[in-house]
């Protein structure tokens, strides 16, 4: 098995402010754990240089008013929201960030890999056609998406384990029913939407999967859901492409969010995914990565997790970082797994008009 990296040192460069958590050292401290290892030494490893998404595949998704105001705005900076600036030079940058995606679901079409990790910045699922936010501009999964759907594409599933969710991706494919847009989220977090009634519209109808997951929820929790609702769902739409919106931010360590996933729970995730992909679909997945805001705790070691799981390597080596154990111990909540209990009834409740799996 082959797994294909893109990376870009342009994706460096990306940076709202010193402070704000979607900093650089995100990827940074990641490529130097990657080389430490010697991930890049391995035959089963293939770097994939980026190309910048051309206009045409963003206005797949975007609206040329607001790709217009993103570019203008980017020669000066300026701002979307309290916590979306636009800094000099970013428009080029997501550009890069898209075509990154693109290049990886290319590369997998190609069979230079069986399967690709976009790591790349910025991220994008918050970004909806009209307007970027919370943090992201191009909405990178939703332009390969696109992509793949024009390469002849008819059933693309798209898992969104973001800690956040995937509130751009999921209305760029509210009322699509070649699209299957399942979310796993903290609730409550930003941006607040994602319960299990947010299922589709029109032909899209039940094709939008949502599973809020309780404070506290940690790997038996994020099993139960891939055993009790994504893998039944999974199975019965038959994808002939899989797409991870692959958040880091679920890992216990990081600081922006409540939920205790732990770099060997990512690695078991990827493992399951990457399973349902072969079972589908000859092994055709792309993780594209999105949040994951602890840049020293969690995302070497949940990427390097999700390479392995990728790659096919020996999944016992992957490690959590030992400074910041006893913080799984106080993160992690038994009561959450009785809340998320209810949760995946819910869903079963509402998709049971949908799907034959939960009947
Ligand atoms: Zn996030």
């Amino acid at each position: 098995m082959v797994t294909g990296i893109v990376f870009h040192e342009e994706y460096l460069k990306h940076e709202q402010s010193p402070t704000h958590p979607e900093r650089r050292e995100r990827l940074a401290y990641t490529m130097d754990q990657l080389r430490e290892e010697g991930i890049f030494e391995s035959e089963r490893i293939v770097l994939l240089e980026p190309f910048k998404a051309s206009l045409e595949d963003v206005l797949e998704v975007h609206t040329e008013e607001y790709v217009r105001f993103l570019e203008m705005e980017s020669k000066k900076g300026g701002i979307i929201d309290f916590d979306t600036n636009i800094p000099v030079g970013v428009f080029d940058r997501a550009l890069l960030a898209a075509g990154g995606a693109i290049r990886a679901a290319q590369a997998v079409l190609n069979k230079e890999c069986e399967n690709a990790f976009a790591m790349i910045r910025p991220p994008g699922h918050h970004a909806k056609p009209y307007i970027g936010a919370g943090f992201c501009y191009l909405n990178n999964m939703a332009i390969m998406v696109k992509w793949l759907l024009k390469q002849g594409f008819e059933r693309i599933a798209i898992l969104d384990w973001d800690a956040h969710h995937g509130d751009g991706t999921q209305e760029i494919f509210y009322n699509d029913d070649r699209v299957l847009f399942i979310s796993t989220h903290q609730m409550p977090l930003y941006p607040g939407t994602g319960y299990p009634e947010e299922c589709g519209t029109g032909k899209g109808e039940g094709y939008t999967v949502n599973i809020p997951l309780p404070p506290g929820t940690g790997d038996e929790g994020y099993m139960m859901v891939i055993d009790e609702i994504i893998e039944p769902v999974v199975n019965e739409f038959k994808p002939q492409f899989i797409a991870i919106s692959a958040g880091q931010d679920n890992h216990f360590t990081d600081p922006i969010t409540s939920l205790a996933l732990t770099a060997r729970g990512y690695a078991e995730m990827m493992r399951r995914a990457v399973a349902m992909a072969e079972k589908h679909c000859d092994g055709r997945l792309v993780a594209v990565l999105e949040g994951g805001y602890s840049v020293e705790g969690a995302l070497p070691y949940t990427n390097l997790g999700i390479i392995a799981a990728m790659a096919g390597f020996d999944l016992s080596a992957i490690r959590e970082p030992e400074n910041y154990l006893p913080e799984l111990l106080w993160r992690k909540r038994d009561s959450a797994l009785v809340k998320l209990k209810h949760n995946i009834e819910d869903v079963k409740r509402v998709h049971s008009k949908y799907w034959k799996c939960f009947k």
